[in-house]
């Protein structure tokens, strides 16, 4: 009695997605632009640095400027 046995196959891991670069550079950039204008915000905007006058942004990022160890008082 012959007896039919499947050959095994050879799997392939499941491979994740592949992203086109080409649709992540943009919106890297825009985003790493953002972190730095907020992290201007927090860490920079005071003083002679200041952008923004009056000591509004300060005390709005005051917490955040702590956290992150930047020098303020
Ligand atoms: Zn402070």
């Amino acid at each position: 009695m012959a007896q039919h046995v499947a050959p095994p196959t050879a799997t392939t891991p499941d491979l994740p997605a592949s992203l086109p670069i080409g649709a992540i550079v943009p919106w890297a950039v825009f985003f790493g632009v953002l972190m730095l204008a907020l992290l201007y915000f927090v860490g920079a905007e005071q003083g002679a640095t200041s952008v923004v006058s009056g000591e509004g942004v300060h005390e709005w990022v005051h917490d955040a400027r702590h956290l992150l160890g930047f020098p303020c008082h």
